[in-house]
Order: C-alpha cells, then sequence, then structure tokens
C-alpha cells in the first residue's frame, strides 16, 4: 500500500468551471456570497434587478418602484438594508448627491459624476484626472478614503449659437 500523496501548497483545490457559471442568477448568487452576503432570496432578486442592466444609478425609490413591477414583494425597509448591506459589502458605491437622495452606484471602479440639477438624473463623467488637484491634508489622525466629485450641470443661460443660414 502506498501512502497517500503528500498535499503541496494550498489544501484547496481550484474550482473548476462548471456549465453553471453561466447561469447569470448562479454568478450572481457566487457574486453574494463571496462578498460574504448570504444569497437570500430577497438579496438575489434585488441584486438581479441592480447588476443585470450593466452599470447604473439607483435610487431606493427606483429599486423599489422596479421591484413592484417585477411583483417582488420587498418593503422599503428590505431596499434600504439590502442597498446599505450591498454598499458595505462593495458591491456598490454610494453617491450622497442631495439631501434626502442617495444614488447607488453598480460602478465600484473610481469615477466623477455630473448631476443634472434641474431634472436630478446623474451621468458618469468622462475620465477625470484628479491627480494633480492641489488639495490640503485632511486633518490630524485622518485619511482620505476617496475624493468624490460631483459637477452640477444646467442647462445653459447663454443663447445658442445657431450655424449661420445662408
Ligand atoms: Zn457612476
Amino acid at each position: 500500500m502506498s501512502p497517500p500523496p503528500t498535499p503541496r501548497g494550498p489544501m484547496v483545490a481550484p474550482r473548476r468551471p462548471s456549465p453553471m457559471d453561466a447561469c447569470p442568477v448562479h454568478a450572481l448568487r457566487r457574486r453574494l456570497q463571496s462578498a460574504h452576503l448570504r444569497p437570500t432570496r430577497q438579496r438575489v432578486a434585488l441584486g438581479w434587478l441592480l447588476f443585470a442592466k450593466g452599470n447604473r444609478h439607483v435610487t431606493a425609490e427606483m429599486l423599489f418602484e422596479e421591484a413592484r413591477r417585477v411583483k417582488a414583494p420587498v418593503s422599503m425597509a428590505t431596499i434600504y438594508n439590502t442597498l446599505h448591506q450591498f454598499t458595505q459589502a462593495g458591491l456598490l458605491r454610494s453617491i450622497a448627491v442631495e439631501g434626502a437622495k442617495a444614488y447607488f452606484d453598480t460602478n465600484t471602479s473610481p469615477h466623477a459624476h455630473f448631476l443634472n440639477e434641474e431634472t436630478g438624473d446623474l451621468m458618469d463623467m468622462p475620465a477625470v484626472d484628479l491627480a494633480g488637484v492641489d488639495m490640503p491634508p485632511p486633518p490630524p489622525g485622518y485619511e482620505v478614503h476617496r475624493v468624490e466629485l460631483v459637477v452640477r450641470i444646467r442647462k445653459s443661460r447663454k443663447p445658442v449659437s445657431k450655424p449661420q443660414a445662408r
């Protein structure tokens, strides 16, 4: 009888790709699990609404309305809790815009925003380099966690120059 082979390196075998990887709901469950969130039915349902449409900016009210439309029975409190849990877990980025209105961004990579003051719409800004910004250091005992840039825009008050008619 030969001795069992000595395990080398980490004991955990790498996960083999499975046909289930192609299933978006399965992928979402795995994404929640790797963020240390138990994939409850409500989290999967709300995660599906949040992440299945590409990068976007969502408010609690928008998500509540979307859940209502697909007949997912969730309360506003659940919506708030889930959005905050997802944000804590790094799946969403919260953007404080107006007093009461908080946007949650499914794109968690650093980027800046335009806020349309008239419609309340938030738009991603093309890449902006903040490295050259001369910022004072934070108060003693604090460090900069991240820089959030929201540029507020409105319809131009200047007359739009029209091409000259012949
Ligand atoms: Zn964004």
